[in-house]
């Protein structure tokens, strides 16, 4: 093959399909329109201080992610501190799930869970239980349907927040399915699945960094601030549209995020339908509130619930980042956040902590931080009808809702898909 292939889009997707090709000895060169990689999960600096566009967590059930930073180098895995699966919710409610084959480790930790009656613990348990069985809640059905007997106290301390976490999308609107599938990777796999996983460094440089960096030293080339214009699609060849360049490639990967689909591949007939299936597409927010207290507090725990709105986790960057004092307060489907939603997120936390006066704080709103996980959502596959392009992003055809670990699988399918075709 005397063309090289191309990566669009240097998000976590598009670094881990270009890192797949790369090692597989292909010619590769990925194009970013940023100056920085990682996309939705990136590095960026906020009056001089170093964070992130929003506080992020993986899982242990992130098996395609960590397989990556695994073979970035075994002490990449050093950038994440792993933690057993627990969930407080001060004053009132702790869960903390031990090590242990699922559905023990469930049992064990509604036993000992804090703020839940017998019979609130039982019904969850039961009801956990059946969805780890295999229960496959019906087509259509919304997360609410599917908890609607369930507490109102289970529903709201931990079915509910989960659901917002982890499809960043309300319970009445979640898909139950995409739901069941997440508590079951997390819950009712191996028993490290359901560890808690803090990214220890800036996103950027937990993977598309490293990624970017193999990627050169076998011979790929990375092109940050280069934003592709059009990709255009012949019979043996695709063009890229940038600046005032055109260069010619053997196949492409478009690893952008849905919205951004569009304007990139209008010309390409054969993605109509896969256009047609991401204009259904609704978008939910994410905010993250950064607080500055004096460098000598520390919350209890690394991560704590919060209640009554708008935020619903609270992550100390001291235990993860080193950067004591300083407080990530996430607000997932954070659509409609008041005027003066900053304020009521530090009442938010004065009302389960005592961290003195606030030294500085700034927020980051991801207006379309996730694609809506609804019932029924389409999502296409990695391959199209053009044989020379295939797509990758947290929005292709998978298992879990938008994550990093829905963007890295699409990623390394993405490559396998071009690298078959070869
Ligand atoms: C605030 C926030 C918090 C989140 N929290 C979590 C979490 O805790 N855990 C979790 O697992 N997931 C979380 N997510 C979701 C996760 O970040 C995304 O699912 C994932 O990053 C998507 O990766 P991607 O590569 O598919 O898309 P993107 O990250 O959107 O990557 C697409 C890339 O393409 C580039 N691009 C677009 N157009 C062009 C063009 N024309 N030319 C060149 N480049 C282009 C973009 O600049 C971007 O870098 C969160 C997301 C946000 C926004």
């Amino acid at each position: 093959m005397t063309r090289p292939v191309a990566v669009v889009g240097g998000g976590w997707a598009g670094c881990a399909a270009a890192l797949t090709l790369a090692e597989a000895g292909v010619n590769v060169a990925l194009f970013e329109a940023s100056r920085t990689l990682g996309g939705r999960a990136r590095a960026t600096v906020l009056d001089g201080r170093p964070v992130d566009n929003g506080q992020h967590m993986l899982l242990g059930a992130y098996t395609t992610t960590l397989d990556l930073l695994n073979r970035l180098g075994g002490h990449k895995t050093d950038r994440l501190w792993r933690r057993p699966l627990r969930l407080d919710a001060p004053p009132g409610f702790s869960l903390v799930c031990p090590r242990w084959p699922a559905p023990l480790n469930l049992l064990a930790g509604f036993v000992a869970a804090r703020g839940l009656s017998w019979q609130e613990k039982w019904s969850a348990l039961q009801w956990s239980r059946r969805l780890l069985a295999g229960l496959q809640p019906p087509a259509g059905s919304t997360v609410a349907v599917l908890t609607r007997r369930q507490p109102a106290r289970v529903n709201q301390l931990l079915w509910h927040p989960l659901c917002v976490a982890a499809l960043n999308t309300p319970a009445d609107a979640a898909c139950a399915r995409t739901f069941a599938a997440v508590l079951r990777g997390a819950l009712g796999g191996h028993r490290t699945h359901s560890d808690f996983l803090l990214p220890r460094c800036d996103l950027s440089a937990l993977f598309p960094l490293p990624a970017a960096e193999r990627i050169q030293a076998l011979g790929g080339t990375v092109h940050t601030g280069q934003r592709v214009r059009a990709v255009e699609a012949g019979h043996d060849a695709v063009t890229l549209r940038i600046n005032d360049t055109a260069p010619g490639f053997s196949r492409v990967i478009i690893a952008v995020a849905p919205q951004h689909l569009h304007a990139l591949t209008e010309y390409i007939r054969e993605l109509d339908n896969v256009r047609r299936m991401v204009a259904q597409y609704t978008y939910q927010p994410i905010a993250t509130a950064y607080f500055q207290f004096d460098p000598g507090f520390r919350l209890p725990h690394p991560v704590l619930a919060l209640t009554g709105g708008p935020a619903q986790y609270v992550f100390d960057r001291g235990y993860s980042h080193g950067q004591a004092g300083l407080l990530a307060c996430v607000a997932s489907a954070a659509a409609n956040l008041p005027n003066g939603w900053i304020d009521q997120v530090e009442a938010q936390l004065r009302h389960i902590v005592s961290p003195g006066p606030v030294l500085w704080r700034r927020a980051i709103v991801e207006k379309q931080a996730t694609y809506g996980c609804v019932p029924d959502l389409p999502r296409p596959s990695v391959g199209t009808p053009h044989p020379l392009i295939f797509l990758a992003g947290d929005y292709t055809a998978g298992p879990y809702p938008a994550t990093l670990e829905s963007a890295t699988m699409s990623g390394v399918q993405s490559a396998h898909a071009l690298l078959n075709s070869l």
